[in-house]
């Protein structure tokens, strides 16, 4: 339980950041749902403050703007914020842009992200119906890894993302997604293959479809993970 002083400083922040991303307002959630998730399709009443999540998700990105907020913003092409049903139950959240998404400005269009589209029909989704997005939304020099401190900067960008769709699922493709989202640093081999969570949503951390295009021997692995996402998508 938080004190009194320690609401007030959580509120500064959060006003302070909603205001640097241009909101007017801080999007409160109607109480009564704030333990379960809400059906999705569905607008419930209170909820996003009146907003859709469609609508809500277009004001992140008008006042996500030309960002500049780290040095990434240097060689980038486009800013690739994110895609899909603003009313998914799944959210896949990879590591970062790559060339071709960098070119296109949508995420997962390349190699890795063909692999990744073939798994979401094999769960029986068409891609269009999850949402896709990073951790960060801008491609990083000859795709190495983001560093922290651009990591810290870009975060809130998604974690706004998630808040919006409160989807029932988050997958957490690859290390740097895992270890963000999780603050933990333990690897990917060992994270996968168990629920963990993000303010109260399960997180399956995965490997990122582009180590599996480097080792097809560890696709079963990301398939048995998806199993359980399924049966968590169920209930289960
Ligand atoms: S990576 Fe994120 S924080 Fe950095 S410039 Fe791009 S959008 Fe802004």
């Amino acid at each position: 339980m938080y004190n009194r002083n320690e609401i007030k400083e959580q509120l500064r922040k959060a006003m302070e950041f909603y205001s640097e991303l241009g909101f007017e307002y801080l999007p409160v959630r109607n109480i009564s749902t704030a333990g379960g998730h809400p059906p999705h399709g569905k607008e419930t009443a209170g909820g996003h403050a009146g907003k859709d999540r469609g609508e809500e998700l277009g004001s992140l990105r008008a006042a996500t703007g030309e960002c500049r907020r780290c040095r990434l913003s240097e060689g980038r092409r486009n800013i690739v914020f994110g895609e899909g049903s603003p009313e998914a139950g799944l959210m896949f959240i990879g590591e970062g842009p790559g060339r071709d998404e960098d070119i296109q400005g949508r995420p997962f269009v390349g190699d890795a992200g063909k692999l990744l589209t073939k798994l979401i029909a094999k769960m029986g989704m068409k891609r269009e119906e999850v949402y896709i997005a990073n951790i960060i939304k801008c491609r990083p020099p000859l795709n190495r890894n983001p560093r922290e401190d651009e990591i810290a900067a870009c975060l809130p960008f998604v974690e706004k993302q998630i808040e919006i769709i409160n989807p029932r699922v988050i997958v957490c493709l690859g290390k740097v997604s895992a270890h963000a989202l999780l603050g933990t640093d333990i690897p990917i081999s060992r994270l996968r293959g168990n629920f963990l969570q993000y303010r109260g949503i399960p997180v399956m951390p995965t490997f990122h479809p582009a180590y599996l295009l480097r080792n097809p021997k560890d696709k079963w692995l990301t398939w048995d993970d998806m199993q359980k996402v399924l049966e968590k998508m169920k209930g289960g």
